[in-house]
């Protein structure tokens, strides 16, 4: 038994040392949290073997080099976990046991990171993470460059915080498709992406990655009487409060809020893993006190996890708009987080080769950050005479050689006449951030490629309504409409014509703080590499990158071709006016909408000058209520809030 349990301690270990100093877990949170209660179990039958090093007798991770250590004044601590109904009833039992008055808090557990603030006279002196819950990272510069952490508080006061810093769904998984282009790995998970992010020796990558911040806990000692008093103080004194939580006695009532906001976990802007109740009254939190790990005052329900099996039919090969070939697998389609997957994503050669994958195996699939499904690993017990995976050689679109450069784990087609990269290029350029030119999707591409009419992005504006018209299945009208749409993205700002361009690493927002500063795109590709670097905001990567693409007789044709055909080449700023309809408004959406995707209300509300936020609070002007809209247009209804319809929207 020793044995075992000694094999099961070293295996946790090496798991928790993968997720939290590496951020690069190699195996589900729900796979983890199966072998921990494996381990518990064990402990609780032999508490005579527990061995020193085993995890349920620490907190947490380990320090990495590259930050200065900070000891904690207050210790941070792990949460104690309940998978059931049953055991939070029995977590309420004895809390009543011993005190029958007690309330509790019922809060999103944020997937995030933790992180301890530390202000002398409302002045942000110090922020860390949790470490091993005794010393910690000095993140402080990292941490200074979120947007909603206030570097002075509303009152000069002295005071220690907790809470998570998380980074929102979209943003990650735009990260994420950044990285797969770039040839990087994926992060698997919003939490390890916003930790690996706060763990950054570059500053300028925290500003770009757009964490945000939820503060829940006073440290130091607090002047509140209650957990809820705890969170409305933290608000004022200028921090981000999930306002999401339930106050109430009943563990009834709790497990009825943790099954709606399960069914609306989809919908939320980051994720949640789970939901944390907490003894409200903090004279009761500190007699029920602590184990060596956990405060016994509160316990964390985990949402099932999302994971299932498949079988791994065929691995499709595709080339991105930068040449980099993605493996995809095609699956028995499973039910997973509400949708039917039956394609996951394989990341790339380096991952199949690590997990060993190969066709006709079971696999474990789940969806990354609830977004992407990915295929996590290889149910080997169900392994039968599968042969290794056959990596291609050579690219499936244009067949010329491919490569796998020491430093990336992607493979890349580098023929810069590659079809399917062209049209990817094409793809690209006409897409929302980019041109937005309405019409010119995947399928009309593919068809104005096949007809040898576009060869680079400049040709689109050489193309006639008869040009247009010769496609197949486009009619007269439709190549009418398609032509104005390509001859009014000629008067677009030019941020959007140099992200349109594709070029590494740069993405929209780097393409308009580099206009902001060059005004022109020739300006651009004629300036210095170091006068690009030298931009806020930017770094080196993005300036040689810059550099280098306008530097090649490819770039300086296409760049004359474009001027030549007439389009706009100078900054025009931010495109919203201030008399926009719905400018200087904060709105929140909220409910099932029938006729927009959630996106395009939140594009659509943004172009009109609104700023959409996830909550509703006093500062909200207006809410845009769809069907079955729930705790958020109560409380726009008693706030007095302005409510309006998605069809309202819609006419705008
Ligand atoms: P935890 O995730 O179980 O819970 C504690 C943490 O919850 C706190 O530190 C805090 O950061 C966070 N939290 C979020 N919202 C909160 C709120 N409203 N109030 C209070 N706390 C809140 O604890 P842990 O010790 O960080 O990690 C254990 C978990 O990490 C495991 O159960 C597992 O899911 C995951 N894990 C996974 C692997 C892996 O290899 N996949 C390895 C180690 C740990």
């Amino acid at each position: 038994m020793e044995n075992q349990m000694k094999a099961l301690v070293a295996k946790l270990n090496q798991y928790a040392k993968e997720y939290y100093t590496q951020d690069n877990p190699s195996v589900s949170d729900a796979e983890y949290d199966r072998a921990y209660r494996a381990l518990v179990d064990l402990e609780s039958q032999y508490p005579e073997l527990i061995q020193d090093d085993s995890p349920t007798h620490r907190v947490g991770g380990l320090v990495l080099s590259g930050f200065d250590k900070y000891q904690h004044i207050y210790p941070l601590y792990s949460l104690q976990d309940a998978f059931s109904k049953e055991e939070l009833e029995r977590f309420d039992r004895r809390v009543k046991a011993d005190f029958p008055q007690a309330s509790y808090v019922a809060e999103l557990k944020i997937d995030g990171l933790s992180i301890s603030l530390s202000y002398q006279k409302g002045k942000l002196i110090v922020g860390a993470t949790r470490g091993d819950g005794t010393i910690g990272e000095n993140i402080t510069e990292n941490l200074k460059r979120i947007k909603d952490m206030p570097l002075t508080l509303k009152k000069p006061v002295d005071i220690t915080v907790r809470g998570e810093a998380y980074l929102p769904k979209a943003s990650f998984a735009a990260i994420n498709l950044e990285r797969q282009e770039n040839g990087e790995m994926a992060f698997a998970n919003p939490r390890n992406a916003a930790a690996g992010t706060l763990r950054q020796l570059d500053t300028s990558i925290v500003s770009k990655r757009q964490l945000a911040t939820f503060l829940y806990q006073e440290a130091s000692p607090s002047q509140q009487t209650s957990q809820e008093e705890v969170l409305n103080h933290l608000q004022e004194l200028g921090f981000s409060v999930n306002k999401s939580y339930l106050k109430t006695s009943s563990m009834a009532e709790i497990w009825k809020f943790i099954n709606t906001i399960a069914d609306q976990r989809d919908q939320l802007p980051y994720d949640i893993d789970g939901i944390v109740i907490k003894v409200n009254e903090l004279h009761l939190q500190e007699e029920l006190g602590f184990t060596v790990k956990a405060p016994k005052w509160a316990i964390a329900y985990k949402f099932p996890a999302e994971e299932k099996e498949a079988e791994l039919l065929s691995v499709d090969w595709t080339v991105g708009r930068t040449g980099v070939v993605t493996p995809t697998a095609n699956l028995t389609p499973v039910q997973l987080a509400g949708t039917t997957v039956s394609r996951a994503t394989l990341h790339n050669v380096d991952y199949i080769a690590d997990k060993d994958i190969r066709i006709g195996d079971t696999v474990i699939v789940y969806k990354a950050g609830d977004i992407i499904p990915a295929v996590l690993r290889v149910n080997k017990d169900k392994r039968g005479s599968q042969e290794p995976l056959l990596i291609p050689k050579t690219c499936p679109s244009c067949a010329s050689d491919l490569v796998h450069l020491k430093e990336e784990v992607a493979l890349r087609c580098i023929n810069p006449l590659c079809p399917n990269l062209i049209q990817r290029s094409l793809e690209h350029f006409a897409s929302r951030q980019a041109m937005n030119i309405a019409g010119l999707g995947p399928s009309v591409v593919e068809k104005l490629y096949a007809a040898k009419l576009v060869t680079d992005v400049a040709g689109l504006y050489d193309l006639t309504v008869d040009d247009l018209q010769t496609l197949p299945q486009i009619k007269e009208k439709s190549a009418e409409k398609l032509y104005q749409a390509i001859q009014a993205s000629k008067d677009n700002s030019a941020d959007k014509l140099l992200f349109g361009l594709g070029i590494r690493h740069v993405g929209a927002k780097a393409s308009r703080l580099m206009l902001e500063v060059f005004e022109t795109l020739p300006n651009l590709a004629q300036a210095d590499q170091e006068a690009i670097a030298a931009i806020d905001g930017l770094g080196g990567v993005i300036a040689e990158s810059v550099h280098r693409y306008f530097a090649t007789d490819q770039a300086k044709k296409l760049l004359t071709h474009l001027q030549e055909a007439g389009l706009n080449l100078a900054y025009l700023g931010q495109t919203v006016s201030k008399d926009a309809p719905l400018s200087g408004m904060t709105v929140v959406l909220t409910g099932k909408l029938e006729q927009l995707t959630r996106n395009e209300a939140k594009d659509k509300l943004e172009a009109l000058g609104a700023k959409v936020s996830g909550s509703v609070s006093q500062k909200t002007d207006l809410v845009v209520a769809g069907s079955d809209a729930g705790s958020k247009l109560k409380k726009a209804q008693s706030l007095g809030i302005r409510i309006e319809s998605e069809s309202w929207l819609r006419t705008l």
